[in-house]
């Protein structure tokens, strides 16, 4: 890719892998941004109008055209990116998976919810919560998989009735206006537009939104938070990771390092949750760290078809891994496999399983985002969990051990929003249930069933008389006397819980 310059209304972008050109793209000017904003905000009143049924129904045309353009897609997201065909065949079925979810679930979620009453004498009121969409909701993406994190969040915005301005990262610009061509010829309103551009776009997308959804670095997570504090803009903050596995001593081994070896290699390390380090049991160090090499050496690295792992996304994503591998190296650790920047075209860097690491090393406590499998040799489950939770990084996690409860056991004794048991990366299928980091992995959650949707909303609580006996009995117009015969009713019937409890 070209440098990024907003000063230029259009720019280049370069396949990493070959040196290509995948496109252009026309840079949005910020001064732009903010009437981009206000045609949204006229759009989503219709939009909102329309009511949850009708949306599902667009949702639901725009899942079928994405899985008519598959291909098409896929072809400019392995031009953009230098994806492996495999890697990039994972971000269409994502998205149509959450569709599939929410064009569901999208009635139930917007439905209003009423509330019981707290005391028996509060009964007089109906109480119902109203799920109101917030008019625009600025998403600001990361490149590494640059069709699902555009869309993953937008789906729920738009289904809760939002307009969406989505700004994806200015390295892969391109499978966004795709994207955005599908939303129109899916018959879709104008309720969904695009900001292209860097850190200047974004801010004024952050200036213009009623909230924001990031996905990206924990660095520029602050940066994004806090440009958004200056209006009370909430924010949804999903950032980098530094995921860790435990092996135990009675894991299925050779799935144990299929799963290692997927984990940390799969879209060249470029994943979120990612296994970026490896703790492993004496016992059965050996054993793994054979089947993990073996493994790794039947790896075919190249963009396309007929790959496993393609390109790093450029050269300063190399430049990351390299460091974090001569680190190490020069700190003791040995390359089982790979450990060097080949020579020839492309942002390359090969599978490196990595032995004889500590958390002196940057390979074991910074994100790396690239080709690495970190392992350390470990005497105690005790050890494992106290190891993983030595991060500033809470985002998830992987456990192996055929005592499936032991290994529940140990799960919830780690810090961070999911762990995957005998399995990694599978908790973002899991559009049921809240994906999110602790510490500096994120605020907030994305998903969760309906909560993937009620987070672009407002609550707005309609509290209504059931009927007109017992209405106004604090009012000034009654009586003194009255008035305390209320209060000490209140009283009593608030207390009768606590004195029972509190026995
Ligand atoms: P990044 O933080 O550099 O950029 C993310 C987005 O923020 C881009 O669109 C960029 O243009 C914009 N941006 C840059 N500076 C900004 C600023 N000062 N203010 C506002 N916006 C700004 O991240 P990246 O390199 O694109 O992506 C890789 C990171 O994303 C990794 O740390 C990875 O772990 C993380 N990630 C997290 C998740 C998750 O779900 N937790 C998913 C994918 C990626």
């Amino acid at each position: 890719m070209t440098a990024t310059s907003e000063v230029h209304a259009t720019g280049t972008i370069v396949n990493p892998a070959t040196g290509e050109v995948a496109g252009q793209v026309s840079w949005t000017d910020p001064a732009d941004v903010p009437a981009i904003a206000t045609g949204l905000r006229e759009a989503q009143r219709e939009w909102e109008r329309r009511g949850p049924k009708a949306r599902a129904k667009t949702l639901a045309r725009f899942a079928v055209w994405l899985g008519d353009h598959r291909d098409e897609i896929e072809r400019l997201l392995i031009a953009e990116t230098g994806k492996s065909a495999t890697d990039a065949a994972q971000e269409v079925p994502l998205l149509l998976m959450i569709l599939s979810y929410y064009s569901k679930n999208v009635e139930k979620a917007m439905a209003p919810e009423t509330r019981p009453a707290a005391l028996p004498l509060l009964a007089i009121k109906k109480i119902a919560v109203h799920y109101r969409p917030r008019p625009v909701v600025g998403i600001i993406a990361p490149w590494n998989y640059p069709v699902a994190n555009a869309m993953m969040d937008a789906i729920g915005a738009l289904a809760a009735g939002c307009a969406v301005l989505l700004k994806p990262s200015e390295r892969t610009p391109l499978t966004a206006e795709v994207l955005l061509r599908g939303w129109t010829e899916s018959g879709a309103p104008p309720v969904l537009a695009l900001a292209q551009g860097a850190r200047l776009v974004s801010e004024a997308v952050i200036d213009v939104s009623d909230y924001i959804q990031f996905t990206g670095s924990s660095a520029t997570g602050v940066k994004v938070m806090e440009r958004a504090a200056r209006r009370l803009t909430p924010v949804s903050l999903e950032l980098g990771g530094k995921d860790p596995m435990i092996v135990c001593e009675d894991a299925d081994i050779p799935l144990a390092a299929n799963a290692a070896v997927w984990g940390a290699m799969f879209n060249a390390g470029q994943t979120c949750v990612s296994v970026e380090r490896v703790y492993v049991l004496d016992a059965v160090y050996d054993q793994f760290i054979n089947a993990v090499v073996q493994a790794v050496n039947a790896l075919e690295v190249g963009a396309g078809e007929g790959k496993h792992l393609g390109a790093l996304i450029d050269d300063t994503q190399v430049a990351v891994t390299e460091r974090h591998v001569d680190d190490a190296i020069a700190k003791g650790a040995k390359a089982l496999t790979g450990g060097k920047r080949p020579e020839g075209p492309g942002s390359f860097y090969p599978p490196t399983v990595l032995v004889d690491v500590d958390h002196s090393m940057a390979c074991m406590t910074d994100e790396t985002f690239g080709p690495t499998l970190p392992i350390m040799r470990v005497s105690s489950v005790a050890e494992a969990v106290r190891l993983a939770n030595d991060s500033p990084y809470g985002l998830s996690a992987a456990v192996f051990s055929k005592d499936i409860q032991r290994a529940k056991d140990i799960a919830v004794q780690l810090d961070c929003g999911a762990v995957n048991i005998n399995d990694v990366i599978s908790n973002l299928m899991c559009t049921t249930a809240p994906m999110g980091g602790w510490k500096t992995s994120g605020i907030g959650t994305r998903f969760g069933g309906i909560d993937g949707i009620r987070k672009f909303c407002k609550q707005e609580t309609v509290v209504a008389p059931r009927t007109s006996v017992g209405a106004g009995g604090n009012y000034y117009n009654n009586s003194l006397r009255a008035m305390a015969r209320m209060n000490k009713l209140m009283t009593k019937m608030a207390l009768a819980g606590p004195k029972r409890i509190s026995k």
